[in-house]
């Protein structure tokens, strides 16, 4: 479904991400993991099509998408889940999702300047598809709260809401888990595996917490120093002495 082929990201003369070259299945939720600074992060913007890469290429359902917009890949089911944004805290969590951008090409704004008539349909859908989200996630309580004002882990449950509003396909979720407390932690987890198994998604999770990874991710791929170290099973990746020096951070002789 996705393939990067020698991907290399460059801040100036710093090289963040180093010829990564790596595939993900359609169906399957592939864990990215790695000590802070490997890459992540880096790599999720470029498929996302939010940096340009360097050098290399990117290819979406056997199409190369390296030189495409941010917002053709997102029309093409590509979505990256990102913050809420500032200006956004103080609308309510509905509303929130209701600003989603229809996830089907040709709704653009054009089409609906023609059909006046178009809009009120198209607003009413997204309002039930908003309740409908709402409901999934467990969040109707707070439906009318203003975004700004939900915990971290609602804030979290209402990101990937967002992709819910959309016709997603492929979903980069970057530490979904983070300042997370365990109840919710546990439902983000159960969402998660809901769409992957019930709609279809795939996707790719960057996360710290082992245990999530674990339990929800087939293959992981493991990330240090802007390169790809290796990719395989939980227990693979896990056992590699590579992987374990570098979370270590130095190896033991550098330790001496
Ligand atoms: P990770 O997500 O794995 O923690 P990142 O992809 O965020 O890592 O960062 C990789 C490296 O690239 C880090 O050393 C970081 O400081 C650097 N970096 C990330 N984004 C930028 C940027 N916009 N400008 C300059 N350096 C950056
Ligand atoms: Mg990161």
């Amino acid at each position: 479904m996705l393939e990067c082929k020698q991907v290399s990201m460059d801040f100036g003369i710093f090289r963040a991400v180093d010829r990564c070259s790596f595939s993900i299945k359609r169906g399957e939720i592939t864990g990215l993991i790695g000590p802070n600074g490997a890459g992540k992060s880096t790599m999720f913007n470029m498929i996302a099509g939010a940096f340009r890469c360097t050098s290399g290429q990117i290819f979406y359902e056997g199409e190369d998408v390296t030189r495409q917009s941010t917002d053709l890949r997102f029309h093409k089911g590509l979505v990256r889940t990102f913050q809420i944004p500032h200006e956004f805290q103080h609308l309510t969590v509905i509303e929130n999702l209701m600003m989603v951008p229809p996830g089907q090409p040709g709704e653009g704004l054009l089409n609906n300047w023609f059909s006046p008539g178009r809009v009120a349909a198209q607003e009413a859908e997204t309002f039930r598809r908003a309740r409908e989200t709402l409901e999934f996630l467990e969040l109707t309580h707070v439906a009318y709260e203003r975004a700004g004002r939900l915990s971290g882990g609602q804030k979290k449950l209402l990101e990937l809401g967002r992709t819910v509003m959309t016709d997603a396909k492929l979903v980069l979720l970057d530490e979904p888990a983070a300042g997370v407390n365990r109840t919710l932690l546990r439902k983000i987890e159960e969402k998660i595996q809901y769409l992957n198994k019930e709609r279809g998604y795939t996707f790719i999770l960057i996360e710290h917490d082992m245990e999530m990874i674990e339990k929800l991710c087939g293959p992981i791929i493991c990330m240090a120093e802007g390169k790809v170290l290796i990719q395989g099973d939980f227990h693979t990746v896990r056992s590699d002495p590579r992987v374990l020096e570098a979370y270590l951070g130095e190896t033991q002789e550098g330790a001496l």
